[in-house]
């Protein structure tokens, strides 16, 4: 049954969204320019180039089964669409934002009759009415940060990832609506039909995420160090320990380690006279 997919066409989660399905095994034309569809090469899966902000919404008409898109896109859509799996990237968060002229410090400063301007009305309309706070929503498509310096809005309602664009703008977040990130989402028909493709598509997505954190490490260690080496790499299922032919005195150890304990691991390995000492990235990591 042909699996059919939506990932953004552009945008800060387009490139991220295809490597993930690229490392994923998933390897598909790579000069696609401005097709809207990808065929899968040796897979029955269909992968459809749109507006991450549309995705949503194919998602619940049925149009693809599954699709990666923003979390605050999914949440701003309100529709009824199936949580899948959360991918780390496209991290941010939906702010207010007001101009730092104004002195606002929280929601409460925000006069009544305020103008919020938005291109997420539904989140920033649910957030003030939770607030008791009588604000008129206007929405716009884009740019938001510029609105209240042209008369606009008085506050704005944005996503914000490392604030840059607030200060460059001379503008502060005073609240946190949501925080949000790339997730897979699934149509909930399609998970009654197509259930073990989409769990198959998502646990590979999350074996290529296991496996960025990993590295692959190989040495050759003195024997009489292996009960000492073996203490120092508990994670996983321990080193895989190998013979060298002819040698007794050394064997070669293979081991999974976390990224961050490459460094130290490889200084204590050749302190106590490991040789060989090799480092490799993971492709997938299924535990
Ligand atoms: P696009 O408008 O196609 O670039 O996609 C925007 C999506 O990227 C948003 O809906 C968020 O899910 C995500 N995103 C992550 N960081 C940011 C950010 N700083 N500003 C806007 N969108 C972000």
């Amino acid at each position: 049954m042909t699996l059919r997919m939506a990932v953004p066409n552009k945008g800060r989660l387009n490139e991220r969204a295809l490597e993930l399905l690229r490392k994923s095994g998933l390897e598909m034309d790579v000069n696609w320019g401005r097709r809207l569809y990808a065929s899968v090469d040796n897979q029955d899966f269909e992968i459809m180039f749109v507006r991450a902000q549309d995705i949503p919404r194919f998602i619940h008409s049925g149009t693809v089964d599954v699709g990666i898109t923003g979390l605050d896109l999914i949440l701003e859509a309100d529709l009824d669409v199936e949580w899948v799996l959360d991918l780390d990237f496209g991290h941010c968060r939906l702010s207010v934002a007001a101009p730092e002229a104004l002195g606002y410090k929280s929601v409460e400063d925000i006069p009544e009759g305020s103008k919020v301007a938005t291109s997420f009305p539904n989140l920033a309309w649910q957030f003030f009415a939770s607030r008791d706070k009588n604000v008129e929503i206007v929405r716009i498509s884009g740019a938001a940060e510029i609105t209240p310096h042209i008369g606009v809005a008085d506050v704005i309602v944005d996503l914000v990832s490392s604030g840059s664009t607030l200060r460059t703008n001379r503008m502060v977040e005073i609240d946190t609506i949501m925080r949000s990130q790339a997730v897979v989402v699934a149509n909930p028909g399609s998970m009654d039909t197509k259930g073990k493709e989409i769990l198959d598509l998502a646990s590979s997505i999350e074996s290529v995420l296991l496996a960025e954190k990993k590295k692959y490490l190989m040495a050759d260690i003195m024997t009489e160090t292996l009960p000492e080496i073996e203490k120092m790499f508990p994670g996983m299922a321990g080193p895989t320990v190998m013979n060298l032919a002819g040698r007794d005195d050394m064997v070669a150890i293979h081991v999974v380690i976390d990224k961050s304990e490459v460094y130290d691991a490889v200084n204590a390995l050749k302190a106590m006279g490991a040789k060989g000492i090799l480092t490799l990235p993971i492709d997938r990591l299924v535990p």
